[in-house]
């Protein structure tokens, strides 16, 4: 049976179907073809290319690499700027303060981490991928999850000409179902596809609600005399200050590039917060204005990250496929790593799933991933952090630096969280205060040379949407903006009606 209002599609048979080709997507890929060449496996990615939607910029800490294509050295992985020095600040206002490396807890050290573009990452993995004989398909993106009662049994790719209003348009083409002994979602964070299974299949229940921040990204040229190939900087404070959480990172990649960017941890109260100037109003720390003065802003991308960690997991598994990397959401909040753990996934989904074709199965659930993950590796990175984020919501920065470190630390030494696992509790929209308990806050406007306008740095993401294309994002009630939201949460600033 398949949920669709659409005509009759012709259908594809895998063994397994991936939407995705993230690290997450890639690895599972790569590592069902290591295990059985004979596999049929297709990988789908909504990009135009592999690598166009990843938002470049990381460091890596190479322990999924290393598991999955060990002599990735040798095969030429664009992995090369090693990290050489790592430093963590403090800022106020005017100035900064550095914490030293010694009482940072040791899973924070970046040393025998990789500064990496993860685009090209994602690229090189693809070709490792089609070497191996794996289908990938840019391009192409999974629009609809094919149902066969509650088993996930595939996923409709390649329907295209639909008008703003979900309707056939005149060159609407309906696209093709590919169906999957397992279905992988490694879509990345707040896929559309892994929503509806999540909540059609209850997934999130009995776990904690997801959290989520906001992630600015922008690379920049530099003045070779401040270029420091390998250094990496996160700072926390200014400009966020007690207003929420957050942080700064800065990664001198290569060639003069310096990956800078910003999160915001979208649990704050201050509806007048709007994380987008915060980013903006940052690069005036003297600190980092001195680096980028005289420098050039060569690309800027913005897009949510995961941030529940251990705690907000949902079920991995179901009837039919599994959830991979920030489609559950696996990332290591304090670290900001995701990547690592994503490829981890993959490759312990592909383990699962290839043992099972083996023996005869498919269309179950591969309880054995769920498992592994929470056990293995990923459980095992993602717990030892997860008393950091709560903290750091219940208390504030300084709080949760001492808490959350020494958590971290008696975790690291012992496997144990001295301070037990604390909960989210609730919602980030459901942290959002009223703008009447709260004064507007008055940002500086963008100089053009160091900070700039939204709409000027949105042609800097090089993204692309046809005009009548529909929109995933859709309002359950669409009064509620100008009933609610206008009156209750003051959304009526200039970000807000493009003014
Ligand atoms: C600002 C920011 C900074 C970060 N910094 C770091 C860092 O320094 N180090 C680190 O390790 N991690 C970092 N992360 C986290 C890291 O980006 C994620 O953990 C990682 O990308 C997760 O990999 P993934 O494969 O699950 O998903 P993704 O990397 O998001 O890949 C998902 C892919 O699926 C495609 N896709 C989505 N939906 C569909 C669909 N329906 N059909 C077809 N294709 C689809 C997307 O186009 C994309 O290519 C950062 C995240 C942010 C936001």
């Amino acid at each position: 049976m398949t949920d669709t209002n659409h005509p009759a599609r012709e259908s594809m048979e895998y063994d397994v179907v991936i939407v995705g080709a993230g690290p997450s997507g890639l690895s599972a890929a790569i590592r069902l073809k290591q295990i059985d060449p004979d596999l049929s496996v297709v990988v789908l990615e909504k990009g135009s290319e592999v690598g166009a939607h990843i938002l470049s910029g990381a460091v890596l800490d190479p322990i999924g690499l290393n598991r999955l294509i060990p002599d990735w050295k040798e095969r030429g992985a664009p992995v090369r700027t090693a990290v050489t020095d790592d430093n963590f600040y403090v800022l106020g206002e005017g100035g900064q303060v550095r914490v030293p490396n010694w009482p940072m807890p040791r899973l924070m050290n970046n040393h025998g981490n990789y500064i990496v573009s993860m685009g090209s990452v994602c690229r090189w993995l693809a070709e490792q991928a089609e070497e191996l004989g794996v289908e990938i398909f840019p391009g192409m993106a999974a629009s609809q999850v094919v149902w066969d009662g509650d088993r996930v049994k595939g996923v409709v790719a390649g329907e295209m000409g639909l008008q703003s209003d979900g309707t056939p348009g005149p060159n609407y083409e309906p696209g093709m179902e590919l169906h999957g002994k397992y279905v992988f979602i490694g879509e990345g964070v707040r896929g559309s596809l892994a929503k509806e299974i999540i909540n059609r299949l209850n997934l999130s229940e009995g776990h904690e609600p997801q959290k989520y921040g906001l992630g600015m990204k922008e690379i920049w040229e530099v003045d070779p005399s401040k270029f420091q190939k390998g250094r990496v900087v996160h700072t926390m404070g200014w400009p966020l200050g007690r207003n929420a959480g957050g942080g700064s990172f800065i990664y001198h990649y290569e060639d003069n590039l310096v990956m800078l960017g910003f999160v915001v941890h979208l649990n704050y109260e201050n509806p007048y917060l709007y994380p987008y100037m915060e980013f903006q109003r940052f690069k005036h720390h003297p600190m980092v204005a001195e680096l980028l003065e005289g420098g050039k802003r060569i690309s800027y991308g913005a897009r949510a990250i995961s941030e529940g960690g251990y705690q907000s997991l949902p079920e991995l598994s179901f009837a039919g496929g599994v959830l991979l990397g920030c489609s559950a959401g696996m990332v290591n909040v304090p670290r900001i790593k995701g990547n690592h753990n994503a490829m981890i996934s993959g490759i312990e989904a592909a383990e699962a799933a290839a043992a099972a074709i083996a023996a005869g199965r498919e269309g179950d659930r591969l309880s054995d991933y769920d498992t592994a993950v929470r056990t293995g590796a990923i459980g095992q990175d993602l717990r030892k952090v997860r008393n950091v984020k709560p903290a750091w919501s219940r208390y504030g920065l300084w709080p949760s630096l001492i808490l959350g470190g020494m958590d971290m630390w008696g975790a690291g030494l012992t496997g144990r969280n001295i301070l037990g696992g604390w909960k989210h509790g609730k919602t980030d929209a459901e942290a959002t205060g009223k703008a009447a308990k709260f004064k507007p806050i008055d940002y500086p406007k963008p100089d053009g040379k160091l900070s700039f306008d939204r709409l000027t740095n949105v042609a800097f993401s090089f993204t692309n949407h046809g005009e009548s294309q529909p929109c995933h994002l859709k309002l359950k009630d669409p009064t509620i903006p100008i009933r609610v939201n206008l009156p209750e949460y003051a959304l009526n600033r200039p970000w807000f009606t493009g003014e």
